[in-house]
């Protein structure tokens, strides 16, 4: 099957992966292909769910804000579209009968909705990282057992399954990694860094959560872990390379000594409209590739001392699923709290590595142990949410 005969739905619509995954529809649209369009889903914006509804023409439409029911129904009326509100509305985004789904939402908020699309078999563009993190080889058991396809969206792990295509043994897998807008800031100046600073991304534009992962290098860490959920390569055998330009987005080394890579501009269109398209591909309108105008490609080692986030998210990964689940669900409070100025810069992985330290000693038995169902996933996230709050807490009391 191609983009040609594919309905999507789009979880996250209203974001920057939404954004872009709404574009490369537009511009299949306007070749003459039919993409019709199940479900989509927003967070709060309502506005902007409006606007993707006038774009897309979906079915379905659902807000996570259970609050906001009536004022998305008032908005949409006249739009022929069903409105959801809350966590079943959202569920129900990704149980419609979308062959393919864009699973985009930021965060473990979206795992209900991504788990109800690969239950059922779909192709699942993964974009949501966090959501893999949590429940890595809970999803994977499930798309095993339902036929569900992962396709990789973030550009990495895009560029390392398009790489993968070509059969023979892999020794190593290289993700490269930009630096973020801190690369060449001294400890003293990431002290003080401010959320502004941290969002201001020198190559890629996206949300306010990953913007800031991408400044910490914790990005980086799930990215690890993600890839070696994906791509079922242990921590030992992932390198992170850092390459300022953004444009060679991940390596593949074989046994034979040859590497390979996939370069493309820094667009997301680029590995969303492969996702879609998969295995065919789609003429896509984005920023193109001009190596002699960039003259040059650079790469260093990351530092590990200003960049601690790289190391928790190894050890993390070496320790198993439940920390790895902990880890990421600690970041995201650690984030919150430095996007909302409760907490300073290098207080997002002290935060995250406290945090880690405290449920060693009050939830042994909980973070030891591979998780079984989603309500351990649950209860993993929670412990980890609450010791985070409690560490952030008195941060920013001191
Ligand atoms: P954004 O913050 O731009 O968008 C997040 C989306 O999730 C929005 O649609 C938002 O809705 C929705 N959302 C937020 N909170 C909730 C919630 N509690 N329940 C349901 N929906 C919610 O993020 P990005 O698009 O940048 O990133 C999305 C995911 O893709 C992340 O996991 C990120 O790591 C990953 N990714 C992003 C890349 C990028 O270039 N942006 C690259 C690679 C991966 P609303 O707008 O209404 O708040």
């Amino acid at each position: 099957m191609s983009a040609a005969s594919r309905s999507v739905s789009i979880l996250g619509v209203t974001g920057s992966i939404g954004r872009s995954t709404i574009d490369v529809i537009e511009q299949v649209r306007a070749q003459g292909v039919d993409v019709p369009v199940e479900a989509i889903t927003a967070g709060r914006n309502v506005p902007a769910l409006v606007d993707a509804c006038r774009r897309l023409r979906p079915r379905f439409a659902a807000v996570a804000d259970a609050a906001q029911l009536s004022e998305a129904r008032a908005a949409l009326s006249g739009q022929n579209v069903e409105v959801g509100a809350g966590a079943s509305a959202l569920e129900e985004a990704g149980a419609r009968p979308a062959d393919w789904v864009m699973s985009a939402i930021v965060g473990a908020a979206g795992l209900a909705p991504t788990m109800a699309a690969v239950r059922r078999g779909a192709l699942i563009a993964i974009a949501n990282k966090e959501c893999l993190i949590c429940a890595g080889p809970l999803m994977l058991k499930a798309a095993a057992e339902s036929g569900a396809k992962l396709l990789p969206v973030d550009s990495e792990h895009n560029a390392i399954f398009q790489v993968l295509s070509h059969p023979g043994r892999v020794e190593r897998l290289t993700l490269t990694a930009s630096g973020g807008p801190f690369r060449t800031w001294t400890r003293e100046a990431m002290a003080a860094a401010r959320p502004d600073q941290a969002v201001a991304h020198p190559n890629w534009s996206m949300g306010a959560k990953i913007s800031v992962d991408s400044a910490t290098l914790m990005n980086k860490g799930l990215e690890l872990i993600e890839a070696s959920y994906l791509f079922e390569t242990p921590e030992e055998r992932i390198d992170v390379l850092i390459h300022p330009q953004s444009i060679v987005h991940s390596l593949v080394h074989y046994a034979d000594g040859s590497v390979l890579a996939q370069l493309s501009a820094p667009d997301m269109r680029t590995p969303i409209a492969h996702a879609l398209a998969w295995p065919d591909r789609v003429a896509v309108s984005t920023n193109r590739l001009d190596l002699a105008a960039i003259a040059s490609l650079t790469f260093e080692q990351p530092d590990l001392d200003r960049f601690p986030a790289l190391g928790l998210a190894r050890a993390a990964l070496k320790a198993g699923p439940a920390r790895v689940a902990a880890l990421s669900a600690a970041n995201e409070i650690a984030v919150e709290a430095f996007l909302t100025g409760r907490i300073r810069f290098l207080d997002i992985c002290r935060i995250v590595q406290e945090a880690m330290a405290a449920l060693e000693g009050t939830e042994a038995g909980l973070i030891a142990k591979t998780p079984s169902s989603f309500a351990e996933v649950a209860a993993v996230d929670q412990a980890a949410r609450a010791a985070a709050r409690r560490i952030a807490g008195s941060l920013a009391a001191a």
